[in-house]
């Protein structure tokens, strides 16, 4: 496998190829991607800045999706190899600069038709879905370019958690940085009470979280959750405490319902472990959508 290749890009910056040690596995449960929720009435004078533009914004969301895709695809590798910079099958590169088929929809290596990357259209339906629940149903006030985002970087680790189960560093921490900083930016228009209590909320569900990886080894959560907890308790959090439970409840509940249905199928055991990036994803967008 290559060690160099093309930058791994998602929303406005560049990584050079990882070569560090993964992080450990991740906790807990399956299923990926957007989640489904009841279109809602936004509250006048709250038009989410993506609502504005509608149709063409949702276009422009989607032409991220390669970006998504090579992110996953050089990340989704067990720990402690290096990222993988093209096909496994025949081992052409896979870059920006030649992006399509291997970064498009269908998934496929432009030299021998092998499977690359995340499924076919996964990261297209998802990034649409995310993009028409936030056009009509995303949350009021400021910290929807927090949201927004997030979404880009987290979308992609979750599809690496369900391909390796491990969430990868480069993308948990730039989705907590650029998260953290744009409700930063965001409570200079606003109380500045909520920032405090984004910065409490994922610090307090990031260490939570890494003091069960400590403590509980493989039985608790993975030192990736925690990482990504940095942002899902500061997006949750600016909402309120409230806010932040009902994520936390929809979230472990959503977990729950999904590892007793695996278990009832046989499809899992007592000691299976499950990714739990996702539940956290549709967890948060869930109490986000519903409750803001
Ligand atoms: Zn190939």
């Amino acid at each position: 496998m290559a060690l160099t290749g093309p930058p791994a890009a998602i929303p406005g910056r560049e990584d050079p190829p990882d070569r560090r040690p993964a992080p450990p596995p991740s906790g807990d449960a399956t299923e990926p991607q957007a989640t489904p929720s009841p279109l809602r009435e936004r509250p006048a004078g709250h038009v989410p800045a993506v609502g504005r533009t509608r149709f063409p914004a949702v276009f422009a969301i989607l032409a991220i999706s390669p970006l998504m895709r090579l992110a996953a695809l050089r990340y989704a590798v067990p720990p402690g190899l290096p990222s993988r910079a093209g096909c496994d099958a025949c081992d052409a590169p896979v870059g920006l600069t030649r992006p399509w088929p291997a970064l498009g929809p269908a998934a496929r290596c432009g030299r021998c038709r092998a499977r690359v990357g995340p499924p076919p259209a996964t990261v297209e339906l998802a990034v649409l879905a995310a993009a028409v629940l936030l056009t009509f149903a995303g949350p009021p006030g400021g910290a929807l370019p927090a949201l927004i985002w997030w979404l880009g970087w987290t979308i992609p680790a979750i599809l690496v958690d369900l391909a390796v189960h491990r969430l990868p560093d480069r993308l948990t921490l730039p989705a907590a940085a650029g998260t953290w900083l744009l409700l930063g930016v965001a409570a200079l228009d606003a109380d500045p009470g909520h920032w405090l209590r984004a910065v409490l909320g994922g610090t307090g569900l990031a260490l939570f979280f890494a003091s069960t990886a400590v403590l509980l080894g493989r039985r608790g959560f993975g030192l990736g959750d925690a990482k990504l907890a940095l942002s899902v308790g500061a997006l949750l959090g600016w909402y309120g405490w409230p806010v932040l439970l009902f994520g936390l409840v929809l979230t472990f509940g959503l977990s729950a319902l999904v590892s007793l249905g695996l278990l009832a199928t046989r499809r899992a055991n007592w000691n299976t472990h499950l990714p739990f990036g996702p539940f956290l994803l549709l967890g948060t967008t869930a109490a986000l959508l519903l409750a803001t």
